[in-house]
């Protein structure tokens, strides 16, 4: 299954390499000496923001939109199985996708749909969403949002995502995980029930919804999708560990 993750990361190292680029020459022109290359973007762009500050340099790197994000309209078929996988252990699988269908009620002429992918080192889908997804969020709509996600929240974005929703009480999200990210650790199963205690819901992706999830958001040529093997004994053992932390 790693394999086929391949062509697309590879699509996404050039994607990557490309912003790189040009983040570092707005850098370069902010006369700042960060790490080429190799270092997490994470790192270098805080030590970016950290020489602005120093009045140094009229450059804004926080401006720049996070390039660590990719949005879409469908997803390669591979990336989808291997992301959606529902396994107990998500090796290599260091990023998140995230679908998304916002309904903004009597005044839309349907509904958005599309998908934000991530790498954990930058910024999260969850979190971008709502910068990317939600521009011209009026205070004056009903939303209506559900999400597919690979995997659920981490314990930043689960704070982040229960933040938005207290402030916009007119967004309903409603969250569909295909895993659970990191379920065994305190911190997590704090942020899941925080944002639990919205009024999010918080569902694990069952077998048909991996198959509305094929069918909606992926390049799926309209062959269905073979559910593999495990996945609903996979689905149960999650469902069960979420029920655990939201009692
Ligand atoms: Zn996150």
């Amino acid at each position: 299954m790693a394999d086929k993750g391949r062509p697309l990361m590879r699509r996404k190292e050039k994607a990557s390499a490309e912003r790189t680029k040009d983040v570092q020459k707005v850098k370069s022109e902010g006369e700042r000496a960060v790490d080429n290359g190799e270092a997490p973007p994470a790192e270098a762009s805080n030590g970016a923001v950290d020489g602005s500050q120093n009045g140094e340099s009229p450059v804004e790197p926080m401006e720049l939109p996070p390039f660590e994000i990719i949005q879409g309209d469908r997803i390669d078929p591979f990336a989808f199985k291997f992301q959606f996988k529902n396994v107990e252990y998500s090796s290599g699988r260091n990023k998140t996708f995230l679908c998304y269908l916002v309904d903004e009620g009597q005044a839309a002429d349907g509904l958005l749909r599309g998908y934000l992918e991530d790498e954990h080192t930058g910024a999260h889908a969850e979190e971008a969403f709502f910068t990317q997804c939600l521009l011209n969020y009026d205070p004056a709509l009903r939303y209506t949002v559900t999400w597919y996600v690979s995997s659920s929240p981490c314990s930043a974005c689960a704070a982040k995502i229960a933040e938005v929703l207290k402030a916009r009480t007119n967004v309903k999200l409603s969250i569909f995980a295909a895993r659970l990210f990191e379920w065994e650790e305190t911190e997590i199963q704090v942020g899941l029930k925080a944002l639990h205690a919205t009024g999010c819901k918080l569902r694990v992706m069952k077998p048909l919804d991996f198959s509305y999830t094929w069918e909606t958001f992926v390049e799926n040529e309209e062959e269905p999708l073979n559910l593999w093997e495990d996945c609903k004994e996979n689905y149960e053992f999650y469902q069960e560990k979420l029920a655990d932390i939201l009692q």
